[in-house]
């Protein structure tokens, strides 16, 4: 196997030792904000110093060690253009939000987002390693005044303990490994505290920006807190180095699951070769492409847009073409705090009662027999489902199918129905009611 090349230094950082280079603390004290610090690397673009020189711009920081991934004759340089901002990140668009999830409507404390059933986000720093250009969370990322105090942190808690359907926290910001160790070790000693906290997951692009913080002496603290997840956000194979490599063979090594979540952007990866190439890459450094984004409607990153078909022509272009465990779910986070979409090719083309028509990758078109004798589960002598979970107020379709609701109702929808009409010609008012909807109830008859 081919193994990743260690990367190229630029120029100006030759006579830097080996032990500063790789020292983490070394490269986040040398990070480049300026015009004066970056042209000393890469001849910039009028549009590039045009932004640098916005007062008032998203946060720019860049490690030297990322910095130098960047190939300086090329003004497109897919490395480039997540970290160094242009002056098309001044102009507003069609759609622009400032929290497009609406993470703050959804924060029952500061920080803390509770949008699913029994997951949290749990945003633990404002500050990252690098700051990428089309971030989500630019309305407090970057801006140290915005970090999350102690007594914010100790409310998280607070509200985590009184909230038992909570069993999966992830840990984001900001990127939580940016942290000093100290304090993020009692961030995961305090939220192992709590029981019924099944799985810890980080998000983080520290692995990525600046990987010679992933120590050994880091992963064998993380390794305490298992089961611990980690996604990272790679984008191009570009950044896929020896060290990168290395930092994840150490996570790895430590028994820490790695997935990948990445942005579509235009002009970076919005090329079937490029994502192909990419998360194959991925999988042989051991880390498991897991969302693909479309990118949000945020402040600043209308230029990174493409069209949503985009994804769909990628997926197309990944799923039966290589591994499946190479193929991430492409996702629309939705606008306006829906949550995550997973949008995919088609492969049912019609069905009838008996049989369901499908195609696969290749545009071959088959028949699959549906069993002419299904016995349905019964769900009165399942365990599982006899001890479900209760998912308040959120169990959505499946909920539906579960026979927990009838229907799901557009808001307004009884009073624009509502004609004061009454009752007639129902001579039993339980007629009102439908005999059984789904597996779950049985039929009156039976019952006799
Ligand atoms: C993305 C996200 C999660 C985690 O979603 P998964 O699909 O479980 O990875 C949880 N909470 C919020 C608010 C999120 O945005």
């Amino acid at each position: 196997m081919p193994t990743p090349i260690v990367s190229r230094r630029a120029p100006v950082y030759a006579d830097v030792p080996d032990e500063k280079w790789n020292d983490w603390r070394w490269q986040l004290s040398h990070r480049l904000n300026s015009v004066e610090e970056i042209e000393k690397i890469i001849p910039l673009t009028e549009s590039e110093k045009k932004a640098l020189n916005t007062s008032g711009l998203f946060r720019v920081d860049v490690t030297p060690y990322f910095i130098s991934l960047i190939d300086p004759d090329d003004p497109n340089d897919p490395v480039r253009k997540q970290i160094i901002p242009t002056d098309a990140e001044i102009t507003p668009f069609t759609g622009m939000m400032e929290d497009s999830l609406a993470e703050d409507r959804h924060s029952p404390v500061p920080g803390l987002v509770h949008r699913y059933p029994d997951r949290v986000l749990m945003l633990v720093t404002t500050q990252c390693a690098s700051y990428c250009r089309y971030c989500t969370r630019s309305r407090i990322v970057g801006d140290p005044g915005q970090t999350f105090s102690r007594r914010e942190f100790e409310m998280q808690l607070e509200y985590l303990k009184r909230t038992p359907q909570v069993r999966d926290v992830l840990l984001s910001g900001g990127d939580p490994l940016v942290l000093a160790p100290k304090i993020l070790e009692e961030i995961l000693t305090r939220l192992r505290e709590i029981p019924h906290i099944e799985i810890v997951r980080i998000g983080s692009r520290v692995p990525v920006f600046l990987p010679m913080r992933v120590t050994q002496e880091l992963c064998d603290m993380l390794a305490k807190f298992h089961p611990l997840w980690l996604n990272i956000h790679v984008n191009h194979p570009n950044e896929i180095t020896k060290e990168l490599a290395d930092a994840c063979d150490r996570m790895a090594r430590a028994g820490i699951p790695l997935g990948n979540q990445s942005v579509l952007l235009a002009g970076i990866n919005d090329c079937v070769h490029i994502q192909r190439e990419l998360v194959q890459k991925l999988t042989r450094i051991r880390v498991r492409p897991y969302y693909l984004y479309q990118c949000d409607l945020v402040e600043g990153a209308g230029h990174f847009r493409t069209p949503v078909a985009k994804g769909i022509e990628i997926i197309e272009g990944l799923r039966g073409h290589t591994s499946g465990y190479a193929v991430p779910q492409f996702i629309v986070d939705a606008p306006g705090g829906g949550g995550k979409i997973p949008v995919m090719p088609n492969y049912q083309i019609s069905a009838s009662d008996h049989k369901i028509i499908l195609r696969n990758y290749e545009g071959y078109i088959t028949t699959y027999e549906e069993p002419m004798e299904y016995k349905a589960h019964d769900p009165k002598t399942c365990k599982f489902c006899q001890s479900k979970r209760p998912e308040v107020g959120q169990a959505g379709i499946t909920g539906l199918l579960d026979s927990e609701e009838m229907f799901i109702k557009p808001t307004g929808f009884d009073e624009v129905h509502d004609r004061h009409g009454i009752q007639h010609r129902l001579k039993d008012e339980k007629k009102w009611q439908p005999l059984g909807i789904g597996a779950g109830d049985s039929h009156p008859n039976e019952e006799a």
